[in-house]
């Protein structure tokens, strides 16, 4: 029994909706709280904490589980959603941010990888210290560069130049969410220091955002003149929205 706990939000089945892996069916894990504040925020739910994580079952039943969970506890959750189904392969962590979690999610992954499973780890793209205990036992990181006209927090961009240091040489891709109030250019201001071309080799993913109450989604315009940008400072960019949106599913 591992003594270390974390609080989580949901497990449950879906398909991956967003990312280079979009369509995968995935276990996923969403970890609780978040220090961030994107405007385009579809999971606020996630930045509580609740008593209760909620274990969703293929079959549409709920079960609750006290938080916070050990990691034998989400083991046996995570194992019980993906058993049925031998085609899930992944397991997703995401919050919220996971990476709020490194003393968790490490032994976590590394559980995971012993059983079979390929752990896919989505993170707002900031926290490079944490990133470095956990990438051992991670197969693909799908890390956000948070441009700064879509978020109400202040972007450390050190800190996201620290985390792509440790990032780029793994397996992982860089997801830019738009905006209608990304404005044309903000990829490349960002972009232009030679420093940033450790990240040129991966691929990019502009993701239009699904509306919120705080953003709206950008015009065809706006993310075809992004794209181009983009395209300048990667190797491949791809523009996928939330294709999970599409299915009515989680
Ligand atoms: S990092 Fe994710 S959970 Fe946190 S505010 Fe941004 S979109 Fe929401």
């Amino acid at each position: 029994m591992n003594g270390k706990r974390a609080p989580v939000v949901e497990v449950f089945a879906s398909f991956q909706g967003e990312g280079v892996l979009v369509g995968t069916p995935q276990v996923f894990v969403r970890f609780a709280g978040c220090d961030l504040d994107c405007l385009y925020c579809d999971t606020e739910y996630a930045k509580v904490i609740p008593e209760y994580c909620k274990v969703y079952d293929t079959g549409g039943d709920v079960r609750e589980m006290p938080n916070p969970l050990s990691i034998d506890e989400l083991m046996k959750a995570i194992n019980e959603i993906a058993f049925p189904d031998p085609n899930v392969e992944w397991v997703a962590l995401t919050g919220g941010e996971p990476l709020l979690y490194p003393e968790f999610v490490t032994p976590l992954a590394s559980r995971l990888s012993e059983d079979r499973f390929l752990v896919y780890l989505e993170t707002a793209g900031h926290l490079p210290e944490a990133l470095e205990q956990v990438i051992e036992h991670v197969d693909l990181i799908a890390g956000d560069i948070k441009l700064a006209s879509t978020t109400n927090t202040p972007v450390d961009y050190e800190d996201i130049y620290d985390f792509w240091s440790v990032a780029a040489g793994a397996e992982a891709f860089v997801k830019f969410v738009i905006t209608d109030a990304v404005e044309r250019g903000e990829i490349t201001a960002l972009l232009r220091e030679e420093r940033w071309e450790i990240i040129g080799p991966l691929t990019a993913v502009l993701q239009p955002c699904t509306p919120t109450a705080t953003a709206r989604a950008p015009s065809f315009e706006l993310l075809w003149s992004l794209a181009h940008e983009a395209d300048h400072w990667f190797d491949s960019v791809r523009v996928i929205p939330q294709c999970h949106r599409l299915l009515g599913a989680k």
